[in-house]
């Protein structure tokens, strides 16, 4: 973008920026030195916010911009946010602790320790698909580790944009968190300024353009990305019981979650059973009429809306079968469960992360083919495997890479806060949640402290002779 030659309310969008960039700055050094207890505070003011003010806004943001239903929203979109919350209080104090570590010999005099500095004036770009969750989870983060932060929601769910504005600058001080709303220009004029640390939820493609901004200024990025998470049933696994938790976890926000099942490996002689457990479940959810349950969301908007259906049109026409669903309005962005089979290698649903609610099945005899098939893969945001077979699970594991992996279970394994959630290469960079979340926004600083008594390094300064030969020896043989 030309910078000089910016439309005029772009331009007071850069003013913004700038104003708020500086202001920021200025504060880093306050909000960086700030207690446990005025961080607690501060995320005790987020917690009220969602779970109480803004509650029901929240809900109603949601509904118009994904039509998710408001338990939904409760479930998927504040729920999260406040088990964050909960946890960063809890654990906040032994996380901010100094931590002392062993000196070796070597260095005897000194003292080391490692302390979790603020990384400064951060940004937190967010995605579309869990709009709230995925612009306040970092957020809580970011504010654990005492940052300045400025967050960027997404262009596409513009209600729930607006109520995240409205929350944060009711809450906070802008020169300690700020919102700047817009899509690809104020990002990309967001993305010009040196902050210390980019914390990026999108796709692989976009994904790598911030990675390359942040390059300008060497900011530190999470890149928290997306890509096609394979899910496999071999022939030991609980058929039902794995049809029914896919079902869910494909059917939820419409199918439209990173981590969602992209498509099912599932073993030839259990094709059929997963097909009608599979088709069951949603009618448990959703009743005889999907079209008609308002427990179903709807695709984002058009743009998205037609990406999926050129997919599965595609497909189809490369002479792939229509197992369930297809249904689709385009003026309702409606997109019903719709399972394929006998899809052909080099049909476009191979080539991208579906997010959606289409689900290709292949169907395989023997496990090594499908970790070989996904191995030529980018690697995932996670694989699901259903088995109780240990050794597949053993072989399935140590043969496949991807930022987790889940057994017997779809799109949960980010709901505990003990665990890091992110991918790995195409699929991410960095962790989020919990710790590793605080640790993306902080800077491990060493510390060293001399305590005066007794230099030992004097030993070795120049002038160099026999003795500091020797002795230069004897400590690479004994004390390295
Ligand atoms: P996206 O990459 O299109 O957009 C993400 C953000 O980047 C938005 O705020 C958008 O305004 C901004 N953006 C878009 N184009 C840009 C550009 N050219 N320059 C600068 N900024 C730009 O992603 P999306 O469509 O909003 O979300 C879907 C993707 O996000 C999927 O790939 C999904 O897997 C991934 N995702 C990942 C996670 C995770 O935690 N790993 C969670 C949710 C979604």
């Amino acid at each position: 973008m030309n910078m000089t030659t910016l439309a005029p309310e772009l331009s007071l969008v850069r003013n913004d920026i700038d104003r708020i960039f500086d202001l920021q700055k200025s504060n880093q050094f306050n909000t960086g030195s700030s207690t446990a207890s005025e961080r607690i505070a501060k995320l005790k003011k987020l917690k009220v916010a969602i779970n109480d003010s803004f509650n029901q806004e929240i809900k109603e943001a949601v509904f118009k911009d994904l039509r998710k239903h408001e338990t939904e929203v409760q479930l998927s979109e504040i729920l999260p946010v406040v088990g964050a919350i909960n946890f960063a209080i809890s654990n906040l104090r032994q996380w901010m602790r100094d931590k002392p570590v062993k000196t070796p010999i070597s260095l005897f005099g000194f003292s080391h320790k490692i302390k979790q500095e603020a990384k400064g004036v951060v940004l937190i770009i967010a995605p579309w698909n869990f709009p709230v969750n995925l612009s306040l989870m970092p957020l809580v983060s970011a504010i654990a580790a005492g940052n300045a932060i400025v967050v960027k929601p997404s262009e596409n769910t513009p209600n729930s944009s607006k109520v995240i504005k409205k929350i944060i600058s009711t809450i906070y001080q802008e020169n300690e968190v700020a919102v700047i709303e817009g899509g690809v220009e104020e990002t990309t004029l967001l993305l010009n300024k040196p902050f210390n640390h980019i914390f990026f939820t999108g796709s692989p493609a976009i994904g790598k353009i911030v990675m390359k901004a942040a390059s300008n200024y060497l900011a530190s990025v999470s890149l928290e990305l997306g890509g096609k998470n394979p899910t496999v049933i071999d022939s030991t696994a609980d058929v039902k019981k794995a049809a029914a938790r896919i079902a869910w976890s494909k059917s939820v926000n419409n199918g439209q979650i990173c981590i969602a099942p992209d498509y099912v490996f599932v073993h030839a002689d259990k094709k059929d059973e997963f097909v009608q457990a599979y088709k069951s479940q949603l009618k448990n959810m959703f009743g005889n009429d999907v079209s008609q349950s308002d427990s179903y969301g709807r695709i984002v908007n058009k743009k998205h809306f037609n990406r999926l259906n050129s997919v599965l049109t595609d497909a189809l026409e490369q002479g792939a079968d229509l197992t369930l669903g297809g249904e689709r309005d385009e003026y309702q962005n409606f997109f019903a469960p719709t399972i394929l089979s006998n899809v052909p290698h080099g049909a476009k649903i191979w080539e991208e992360e579906i997010f959606g609610p289409i689900l290709p099945l292949k169907t395989f005899e023997d496990l090594n083919e499908v970790i070989e098939y996904i191995n030529k893969d980018e690697k995932p945001l996670a694989c699901y495997l259903y088995s109780t077979s240990n050794k597949n699970i053993k072989a399935f594991s140590n043969k496949t890479r991807s930022g987790a992996l889940a057994i017997n279970y779809s799109a949960t394994h980010y709901t505990n806060p003990n665990l890091p959630f992110g991918g790995s290469n195409n699929s991410g960079i960095g962790k989020a949640n919990g710790y590793f979340g605080f640790k993306a926004f902080s800077n491990a600083k060493a510390i060293q402290r001399h305590w005066f008594f007794f230099d030992s390094l004097k030993l070795i300064y120049p002038p160099y002779n026999d003795s500091k030969s020797k002795l230069a020896s004897l400590l690479t043989k004994w004390f390295a």
